[in-house]
């Protein structure tokens, strides 16, 4: 199977070269040629597979340069990584309601559910296009997807990996987790700004060709781990298959029924996984998309108008602190009829007026599928208590986030939608225990290791091994730079004989 760009169909890659690409050349975002079906029979035959053998079966299908074995291989040494029995477990909460659980790997978020798979499919994606130079990983983020990143490529042969995050954009216990990351090919650097800003400047770097030509002197090529890459997308796809199986096995619903899926949305990958499900045959009722206070998302699913002209806020939910998400132009294209023209003039006015609208008629076909709404940190923090309370269900604030706009599209109109509903679960609640203990308690903590502590006592609940013992670890990166000099700090660091110890302190 080929794969396209958004912004111009004429440009086709094999998958290898996709995912070494991250971005095609347009600037556009790589989309299978089409979608793969699953059969009823391969619902019987995923329904017995272990979650390694469900991933390369999905996968399989979408990334004919892999062998199933060696996608089987790959996706059992990155989910062994995983603490648990079951990498992403379903949690029944109360009549027709699931939790799906995606923080059980390394960083305890569900980047690692692609992240630790990303780095194997790129080694091999290099040595299938006969790639030379040395890849650089660039990544911005709001979080969780940079230390998960870190994780997954830390000390994989043939790859560095640049991290930039906002310095005030993180909650503490995601910087600490970036700031102690190990290995030799690592960089981590804070900027002066939000989110946006540094996935902006990163995109820039991507799409400029004389800073990819310096960058080549220098014996490296880019590549992305956000999660405009295909490579991030399709393992993904695989956890929405999965979690169907697991409704279907444990009797909650006949194959063919349709469920819900209420996800917290911020960059779009994680509910445009959803979506690609549903085109491969999972029965999906309504997409439901979840966002804060920052809902550029909640307003573009209503009027047809994506606007990041708006202010920007801060939330105990900061994975999801995003005006800009990439992920949106990988459905508007499938949603436009495939017409990449039209995507690329849309991108063009996304980058010069900030805004750009849909038709009446693809908001129609898009409302069929999708709901959005968002919710307020008030909202956020009684249902992380109600939760507890009613379900004795701990969760973290992102997820609550998903829980807070499905209790109010149950409750709209008075005519609830019984469909069986998965409230799709991105990290594990002591991401954020600050917030989370605040949540239960009302008690303003603002030291992360002490909130943990505090939480542990309050609720009973296990500190996740991955986040016990960050406080005696080595703090390796504290530079932060002004955004404008993010090409140059990337340009120093490839630079250097010696990469290992730039930007350290001792
Ligand atoms: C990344 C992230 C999200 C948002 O996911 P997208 O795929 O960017 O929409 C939500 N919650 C958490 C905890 C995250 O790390």
């Amino acid at each position: 199977m080929k794969y396209i760009s958004t912004r111009n169909k004429s440009i086709k890659v094999s998958s290898a070269q996709a995912i070494v690409s991250g971005l095609a050349k347009d600037g556009g975002l790589f989309v299978p040629e089409e979608f793969p079906k699953l059969t009823k029979q391969d619902f019987d035959e995923l329904i017995e597979m272990s979650y390694p053998e469900r991933v390369a079966k999905v996968l399989s299908l979408y990334l004919d340069d892999y062998s199933y074995d060696e996608l089987l291989d790959y996706a059992k040494q990155a989910y062994s990584r995983f603490y648990g029995e079951d990498p992403c477990p379903l949690v029944n909460i109360d009549e027709g309601l699931y939790v799906l659980e995606l923080w059980h790997g390394p960083t305890c978020a569900f980047k690692d559910m692609a992240l630790t798979m990303l780095p194997h499919l790129l080694s091999a994606a290099r040595k299938k296009t006969g790639e030379n130079a040395k890849t650089l990983i660039l990544v911005a983020t709001s979080g969780d997807t940079g230390k998960a990143a870190l994780e997954g490529f830390r000390d994989v042969d043939g790859t560095d990996i640049m991290v930039f995050y906002p310095s005030d954009g993180v909650s503490d216990m995601q910087k600490l987790q970036m700031m102690t990351q190990s290995g030799a090919n690592v960089y981590v650097c804070a900027i002066e700004g939000n989110f946006d800003d540094a996935q902006s400047a990163v995109k820039r770097i991507f799409a400029d060709p004389v800073m990819n030509d310096k960058l080549l002197v220098n014996g490296y090529k880019l590549s992305s781990a956000n999660s405009i890459n295909w490579g991030r997308l399709a393992p993904q796809i695989a956890y929405y298959v999965s979690s169907y199986c697991d409704m279907i096995s444990s009797g909650a619903i006949n194959y063919g029924d349709k469920v819900n899926f209420c996800v917290p949305s911020g960059n779009f990958g994680n509910i445009l996984a959803g979506y690609y499900a549903s085109l491969m045959g999972v029965g999906v009722n309504k997409l439901i998309c979840a966002s804060n206070v920052n809902n550029v998302l909640t307003d573009f699913f209503i009027s047809g108008e994506y606007d990041t002209q708006r202010e920007f806020f801060k939330t105990m939910s900061p994975s999801m602190d995003i005006l800009i998400s990439s992920n949106l132009e990988r459905l508007l294209f499938e949603f436009s009829g495939r017409n990449d023209e039209l995507i690329a003039q849309r991108m063009k006015d996304l980058k010069e007026k900030g805004k750009y609208s849909i038709s009446k008629q693809e908001l129609a076909e898009l409302n069929k599928i999708f709901v959005a709404g968002y919710a307020s940190e008030g909202d956020t923090a009684e249902v992380i208590s109600n939760c507890y309370d009613t379900y004795d269900y701990l969760m973290d604030t992102h997820t609550a986030v998903a829980m807070s706009v499905y209790d109010d599209y149950f409750d709209y109109d008075g005519k609830g939608d019984e469909t069986p509903t998965v409230i799709v679960s991105t990290a594990n609640a002591y991401k954020f225990p600050c917030d989370v203990y605040g949540a239960l308690t009302e008690e303003n903590i603002s030291d992360a290791q002490k909130a943990t502590k505090k939480l542990n006592a309050y609720t009973g609940e296990d500190v996740p091994e991955p986040l016990s013992d960050l406080d005696s670890r080595e703090i390796r990166f504290t530079k932060v730079i002004a955004k404008e000099n993010i090409k140059d700090e990337v340009l120093e660091y490839t630079g250097k004989d010696n990469a290992d110890n730039f930007g350290k302190t001792k």
